[in-house]
């Protein structure tokens, strides 16, 4: 019963050198976010303890009584908030997800099309050394060099020629909307599966911000940890004739006992995205995108040979083509870390760089709207991070502008006492 910083001063000084980063930086890893200390709680709550193999009213252990309830709340829920007919929330991740949803619909060698993962696609959606491409026949489309825009004329080519089982929409690093309509029209020309992983812009179709996919597919997956704000994990909707081998997929599948804690907070989480408030939040999400899009469009920045990916976006992120510019991505996250904006170097399309430098960033707004920034300091915010990438402004003033920020933006306040 000894708290952390007693029992384990190693582990908790750990911890809070992450909680003191966190407040410090301006966190723009466009898949992460801050979920709210309600989601916390119940994710470190007792619900640890307990084993729940099964599902509510039938499970494999006795005691379920609680969790049972916690579980149906957030299989209520979630079903509500899309749309969905069905919902299994027990995927421990997306990656789960996935691997569940492609477990339950597709046989080992089955064809699937999925976007290149250099093009923006996830590593689920058939990289060769994830299990998606050793399962898998993978045949992957891309985005059009013209544009970089995903070319429909080539999945529908694709999809004609290789008659996949599964189609794959969704992606890890791609500004724009995706087209349900063509997807399913192309999918049920060849008689296809379509999965939607939804997993980065889960919460703006929450918000009604973004199409949403649940009409199109019949499997979508998602995370619970990017825009949609909860605790990290995984989610499977699906149409309710798909929900019985989905469950089995998921377990006894592919996992064993559910994580009634994560589920619990999961459940937080969707009460949390059917609000006024988690609305507004996303819309200052997609603000942000806009404004942070725009600087780095301004002729300043173009001089130095840096632009931006489709020349703009309309989710919660913005992709900076680096191409043309002597600056490559490990740089420009380093020059940002510098400074105390977090961000992740990407490979984009077509990229002359190898993977591990590359020539592309990718910069999110929803952590920092989730912390409350709104217009004026999404402003302040892209232009620090303007001036970062053209190089000529010494470190020290730039990050004592993103000091002011953080400071202004006070973040799990409560937890400030839990100093180890
Ligand atoms: N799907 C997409 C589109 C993702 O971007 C990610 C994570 O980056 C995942 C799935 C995997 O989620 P997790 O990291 O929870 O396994």
């Amino acid at each position: 019963s000894l708290p952390l910083g007693m029992l384990d001063p190693d582990v908790a000084a750990a911890v809070d050198a992450e909680l003191r980063r966190q407040q410090s930086t301006l966190e723009m890893i466009a898949s992460e976010n801050f979920a709210p200390a309600a989601v916390m709680e119940a994710q470190g709550s007792v619900l640890t303890n307990k084993y729940a193999e099964g599902y509510p009213g039938r499970r494999y252990y006795g005691g379920c009584e609680h969790v049972d309830v916690v579980e149906q709340l957030a299989v209520a829920r979630v079903k509500e908030l899309f749309g969905a007919e069905a919902a299994n929330v027990q995927p421990h991740s997306g990656a789960q997800a996935n691997a569940a949803a492609m477990f339950a619909l597709l046989e080992p060698g089955d064809t699937i099309l999925g976007l290149d993962l250099a093009h923006g696609g996830h590593l689920t959606h058939g990289m060769r050394i994830n299990y998606s491409g050793k399962l898998y026949n993978v045949v992957p489309y891309h985005v059009r060099e013209s544009d970089m825009r995903i070319d429909m004329d080539e999945v529908e080519q694709l999809a004609l020629a290789h008659r996949p089982r599964m189609i794959v929409a969704g992606w890890s690093a791609y500004s724009r909307r995706l087209d349900f309509a063509a997807f399913r029209r192309i999918a049920d020309a060849v008689g296809a599966y379509l999965l939607v992983d939804m997993a980065h812009f889960a919460g703006l179709v929450a918000a009604g911000l973004h199409p949403s996919p649940v009409p199109y597919a019949d499997v979508v997956t998602t995370t619970t940890h990017k825009t949609l704000g909860g605790p990290r994990g995984g989610v499977i909707l699906s149409r309710a004739g798909l929900a019985k081998k989905i469950n089995s997929a998921v377990f006894p599948g592919q996992q064993g006992g559910p994580l009634e804690h994560v589920i619990a907070a999961k459940a937080v989480a969707f009460k949390v995205a059917a609000g006024e408030e988690f609305k507004e939040r996303q819309r200052r999400t997609l603000d942000g995108a806009r404004i942070l899009a725009g600087r780095l469009l301004a002729d300043d920045v173009a001089e130095a040979g840096i632009t931006v990916l489709t020349g703009g976006t309309e989710v919660h992120l913005v992709l900076v083509d680096l191409r043309g510019s002597a600056l490559d991505g490990r740089q420009a996250e380093d020059r940002l870390h510098r400074i105390g904006i977090t961000v992740n170097r990407n490979a984009v399309p077509f990229d002359p760089r190898p993977p591990m430098v590359s020539s592309g960033l990718r910069i999110g707004t929803p952590a920092l709207a989730t912390r409350g920034f709104g217009e004026a300091e999404f402003r302040e915010v892209a232009d620090i991070i303007a001036e970062a990438l053209k190089g000529e402004q010494p470190d020290d003033e730039l990050r004592a502008r993103v000091g002011k920020l953080a400071a202004a933006f006070p973040l799990y306040p409560h937890l400030n006492g839990d100093a180890a």
